[in-house]
């Protein structure tokens, strides 16, 4: 028993924490630039194998960049386009992204399913598209609250999973992070509690084994994302298969996206 926990511990200290906050629809470039400033200042000093990284709107990505040169924290695109390049109006291509200085973007957020059309299948183009452009990937899964009450938890994000990394090699994964995000936790106050989202993560990592290696599912990075706060993180951080956080709402302020992470390292 022992040995179990302290293997469990060893496999999580090897993995790379990352708490990234995911700004939506929300700030101007005078608002993004402020809330960096602030950031920038605050997490001067954090490493400890953790990530920091802002999701701005695309339209603040660029003096975002400028304004975290020389910093610890990274830049994420919220979404991008499965082609690189042509007649495609409105879209955002993975070399946009990697020209703007991203080197993470959120693939398949339950919002963009709910609202814009996103499938299994449009995520799978998505990933495909930033890593043959060497980006990496956040990629959200998540079961709405009927299929919970269905018992269909289990199928559902197991079907994103398997058809998200379709076609992926082990390279590949080397690249690619998973957000479980509950969708009835998503902006609701209402957090999967700690062991409740562990078993989440415990299943993606076995579907991970099985669809590729037991080196590449002990060594994913599986955040948690639904209502995290500072209040919750520590908690959340406590458990083995936990390895950060993707925060919407408490993000947006930047003395509490500093509390979480200062809470979840
Ligand atoms: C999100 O949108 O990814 C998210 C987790 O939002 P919130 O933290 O507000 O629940």
């Amino acid at each position: 028993m022992v040995w179990v926990i302290l293997d469990m511990n060893r496999k999580k200290m090897n993995r790379k924490k990352i708490i990234a906050g995911n700004w939506k629809m929300n700030k101007v470039i005078e608002e993004s630039l402020s809330f960096i400033n602030e950031l920038k200042e605050a997490v001067r000093g954090i490493n400890d194998n953790i990530e920091i990284v802002v999701s701005p709107p695309f339209t603040a990505l660029s003096v975002i960049n400028d304004a975290i040169k020389g910093s610890n924290i990274l830049l994420a695109g919220q979404d991008v386009f499965w082609e690189d390049k042509g007649a495609y109006t409105g879209e955002i291509s993975p070399m946009m992204l990697k020209d703007v200085g991203c080197k993470y973007t959120i693939i398949g957020h339950s919002e963009r399913r709910q609202y814009c059309n996103e499938t299994n299948e449009t995520v799978n183009k998505k990933i495909k598209a930033l890593l043959r452009n060497d980006l990496s990937v956040i990629i959200c899964v998540g079961e709405t609250i009927e299929e919970r009450e269905d018992k269909r938890t289990f199928s559902v994000v197991g079907r994103q999973i398997r058809d998200g990394l379709k076609g992926l090699t082990q390279k590949d994964m080397e690249k690619v992070v998973i957000a479980y995000e509950p969708v009835w936790a998503i902006g609701t106050g209402k957090t999967a509690t700690p062991s409740q989202a562990n078993e989440m993560h415990l299943f993606i990592r076995d579907t991970i084994k099985e669809m590729f290696e037991d080196k590449i599912a002990s060594s994913i990075t599986i955040q948690y994302g639904g209502s995290v706060t500072p209040l919750n993180i520590t908690e959340l951080m406590l458990e083995s298969e936990i390895d950060g956080a993707l925060v919407g709402g408490a993000s947006l302020d930047a003395g509490s996206f500093v509390q979480i992470i200062r809470g979840a390292v």
